[in-house]
């Protein structure tokens, strides 16, 4: 392993280890200090402000995925709060011109407590998505989280496409059983998000090297814009930060004949802010994944964890006054 590697993989690791600590979560979302990191990654505390961020974002032609703060939880009473931030949030949004989708997490909804919770849940959401007007235009989202948890989200986002609810997923590329996954859901016309992925998993299942990774991703990518997935009517959504990886995908699209609203560029809020602007000033869909909710250490920890860089991020919040 290069040193880069290693020292990418452990600060992930690391990260990671620390969105899992319920004890320091409590201290940590108390804390002014660290609420700067919130400030870069997060709206808001509240599904107003995830409006207004929005709302801010379509005045620079750009699109929202909004998702409500709340992940791995494992109790009843934390999965019912999560449900109705996210119903609520869909009622507001629904009632919006905005071009936003709602993006989630199958473990804040129940899927860790039981599969019958996380589907009874699924549906409540899915049901609520059916009502609003040009309800495919706003698909719930499936994100994707460790591996453990991957047969459970697909046979879930397959059991909402049956019950007729408007549902994309989320695949990961750094997963081995990716490619089978994408080729089967994208060949039956699905959405999916395509992404790296946030998570780190043993080499027996998953690439454990960036460059591997990121190899992985640009295969499929490729394989996404391919003349026989449009045929198929995939959609495609690149979610990336990646300008090498887009600036060779963007051509590829173009001459494959696939016109700009029928893929999507994804990007996280806080991150390459300038290129997601100049992108779809050119032209580009761009969405942009809008976090809100009080619960905002796990997720901004893990985006910290993506990229060491954001070490010095972390001191200076740290060392704020
Ligand atoms: C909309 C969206 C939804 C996602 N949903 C999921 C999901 O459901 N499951 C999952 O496992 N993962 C998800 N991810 C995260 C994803 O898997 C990657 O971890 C993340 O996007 C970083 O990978 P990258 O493709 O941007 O490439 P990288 O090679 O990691 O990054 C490319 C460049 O972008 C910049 N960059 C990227 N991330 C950051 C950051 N956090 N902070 C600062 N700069 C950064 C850096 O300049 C870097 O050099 C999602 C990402 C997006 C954009």
């Amino acid at each position: 392993m290069t040193d880069f590697n290693l020292i990418k993989r452990t600060w992930q690791r690391s990260m990671i280890w620390l969105a899992c600590r319920d004890n320091l979560r409590e201290r940590i979302e108390g804390s002014d200090r660290l609420a700067a990191l919130a400030k870069r990654f997060v709206a808001g505390s509240d599904v107003t402000a995830a409006r207004h961020k929005a709302e801010e974002l379509a005045a620079a032609r750009i699109h929202t995925s909004v998702y409500f703060l709340g992940e791995y939880v494992d109790s009843a009473e934390l999965v019912e709060e999560n449900v109705k931030g996210i119903l609520a949030a869909i009622e507001q949004f629904g009632q919006t011109n905005l071009d936003w989708f709602m993006s989630v997490d199958p473990t804040q909804i129940g899927c860790s407590i039981s599969d019958e919770l996380g589907w009874a849940n699924a549906q409540r959401i899915g049901e609520v998505i059916k009502t609003i007007p040009n309800a495919q235009a706003h698909p719930m989202m499936i994100d994707m989280e460790d591996a453990r948890v991957v047969p459970q989200t697909i046979a879930l986002f397959e059991k909402l496409l049956a019950a007729g609810v408007p549902a994309a997923i989320t695949l990961q590329t750094y997963l081995f059983r990716t490619s089978e996954d994408f080729q089967r859901l994208a060949g039956q016309g699905a959405t999916i998000r395509l992404v790296k992925g946030a998570f780190v998993a043993s080499r027996r299942i998953a690439y454990t090297h960036k460059r591997d990774i990121d190899d992985a991703y640009l295969r499929l990518c490729l394989l996404a814009l391919s003349p026989a997935m449009k045929a198929a009517g995939h959609r495609p959504i690149f979610a990336t930060h990646d300008d090498r990886i887009l600036d060779i995908l963007l051509p590829v699209a173009q001459a494959n004949g696939w016109s700009p609203n029928e893929y999507e560029i994804e990007m996280l809020l806080g991150v390459r802010e300038p290129y997601q602007r100049d992108l779809a000033a050119a032209g580009h869909m761009v969405r942009v994944y809008v976090p809100f909710g009080s619960a905002w250490w796990p997720y901004s920890i893990r985006r910290v964890g993506e990229n060491p860089a954001n070490g010095r991020f972390v001191l200076r919040a740290m060392l704020r006054r």
